[in-house]
């Protein structure tokens, strides 16, 4: 017996091909619920996209510690040996649901760890460090990245705009202009924490510590004219590659590394530690060896699995904590409210999202969807005399501990030795950068200014580059004085 098509409960329907019409040319008669539920349901299958990150990729796998990082902290994920079910979502920022995976953009690089002490989010990016340094901004600067009100249309002025009146923003600016801002595939690029975290051992020793996944695959990228050719050719460029290497057995991979810090060290640094528009030099704070991050496994279902997938850096186990870290402590707020609002209150019961290795012994009860429970013997609040779960500060993460200044104030970073915005971005262009590299980041920043900055964004850009490099910014300026002499025809695309 074939299988009967049914209703959502299960009763089987009498046609997939013809609705309920009174005769031939008819009404369509309202009592025909099956139809009614069809389209009612189709309706509603979109959940309102992500307001950042909204195109993206992802896939399970499997963090296996193949070095002892004990002395830094007791995390059970991070200990000698462990191995911890992972799922990862890669994506970009700007673009929509639909948009090329190809355009010039961060990538995101958000990964969760399925641990025995409940679920570790890392929501980080393919690039060690970000536009701002403080959350306050955060709505502006993408709001500059989008799409303006009137037309609904990108518009490169306005994301100039706001990167030349943001200073801050000169080191994340330049490696996005560099090749790094658009990578060959997801398996071609490095993730990073990019916050600085807090790691805390048995002894209660405290350390910071940022995070580096290695792609063991080599960094590689996509020219800006392959680039735009390939947005052109298949929009899904990125997401077909990681499906389709998974399916193949074609396991990518990437060795996890930590950058630690003594807690003591901060104070004295040349660089603020918890700023997130720096890096810590490799020469002061060596990479140290995690283990090995592989991705294996397909989602069973694109929907169920990435789109409802939900990571949040508040998600933190006992051994790890926050830092004084602005933008970390913004987004640790403004994840779970953002999963609240675009998937519902009880998100977290949602399959990507669920502990794997890990009880949830939540007093949460009720709200839209809910369909787990405790047990109807277990009251519904804390304290209470019949054995519910009580609060164990013993068995919980902490965190983070710091001191600080009690005094409130709307002040900034505290501004290390060697900080200044545009420090970082020079030695990128100086000392990291070859000819070849520098080269085309020029092209690639004049092709995307000559996409429609006018004045008086224009000079400052001009200010902006020299800012960074003095000779930079010459070639910056005549690159585009040349574009815009010859009719603002962007330059030619590079090889
Ligand atoms: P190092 O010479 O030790 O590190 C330079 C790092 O730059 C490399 O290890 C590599 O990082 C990264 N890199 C190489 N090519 C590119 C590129 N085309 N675009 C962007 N990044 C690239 O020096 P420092 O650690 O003192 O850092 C110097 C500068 O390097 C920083 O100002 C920063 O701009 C950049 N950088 C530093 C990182 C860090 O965590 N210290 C990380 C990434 C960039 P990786 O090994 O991660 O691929």
């Amino acid at each position: 017996m074939t299988k009967p098509t049914t209703t959502n409960t299960g009763t089987p329907v009498q046609s997939d091909d013809e609705s309920l019409t009174a005769g031939t040319q008819g009404p369509i008669l309202l009592h025909d619920h099956y139809l009614i539920e069809k389209l009612a349901q189709f309706n509603r299958e979109r959940v309102p996209e992500r307001i950042v990150h909204a195109k993206g990729a992802g896939a399970y796998g499997e963090l296996v510690v193949t070095n002892d990082v004990s002395r830094y902290t007791k995390a059970k994920l991070f200990q000698p040996g462990a191995r911890t079910e992972s799922l990862v979502r890669f994506s970009t920022v700007a673009g929509e649901q639909g948009s090329p995976d190809t355009w010039r953009d961060p990538r995101g690089f958000a990964v969760k760890f399925y641990t025995e002490d409940g679920n570790y989010d890392l929501v980080g990016n393919n690039t060690p460090v970000f536009f701002i340094k403080d959350p306050i901004k955060f709505p502006d600067f993408i709001r500059s990245q989008k799409r303006l009100p009137g037309n609904g249309l990108r518009d490169h002025n306005m994301q100039w705009d706001f990167w030349t009146l943001r200073p801050e923003t000169a080191h994340q600016v330049t490696w996005l202009m560099g090749d790094r801002g658009i990578p060959k595939t997801y398996r071609h690029m490095n993730g990073y924490g990019s916050h600085t975290y807090q790691w805390v051992n048995e002894a209660g020793e405290r350390f910071w510590v940022k995070y580096h996944f290695k792609t063991d695959q080599g960094v590689d990228y996509l020219t800006q004219a392959d680039a735009d050719r390939i947005a052109g050719e298949n929009a899904d460029f990125h997401r077909k590659d990681l499906w389709d290497s998974i399916e193949r057995g074609d396991f990518p991979s990437w060795t996890l590394h930590v950058q630690v810090m003594p807690a003591a060290d901060a104070e004295g640094y040349r660089f603020n530690p918890f700023d997130l528009t720096k890096v810590w030099s490799h020469k002061d704070y060596p990479l140290i060896e995690v283990g090995k991050w592989t991705l294996n496994r397909n989602p069973g279902n694109y929907f169920v699995d990435i789109e409802q997938a939900a990571f949040e850096p508040s998600n933190v186990v006992p051994g790890i904590g926050f830092s004084p870290d602005k933008m970390l402590l913004g987004r640790v707020f403004a994840y779970a409210d953002a999963h609240r609002y675009r998937i519902g209150t009880n998100y977290a019961q949602l399959p990507p999202n669920l502990p794997r290795a890990a009880a949830v012994n939540s007093y949460s009860k009720e709200g839209a969807m809910r369909f787990a429970y405790n047990d109807a013997t277990v009251p519904v609040y804390a304290p209470n005399s019949y054995g519910g779960p009580h609060a164990d500060p013993a068995q919980a993460p902490d965190g983070g501990l710091w001191e600080f200044d009690p005094t409130m104030v709307r002040a900034g970073y505290v501004q290390h030795a060697e900080d200044g915005d545009f420090t970082q971005a020079g030695t990128l262009v100086r000392e990291v950068l070859n000819d070849d590299q520098r080269e085309r980041l020029v092209n690639n920043i004049v092709g995307h200014v000559l996409g429609g900055v006018q004045e008086p964004v224009l000079s400052r850009v001009f200010e902006y580059w020299t800012n960074v490099d003095p000779d930079l910014g010459k070639r910056v300026e005549e690159g585009v004085r040349a574009g815009l002499d010859a009719g603002s025809t962007p330059p030619p695309a590079q090889g």
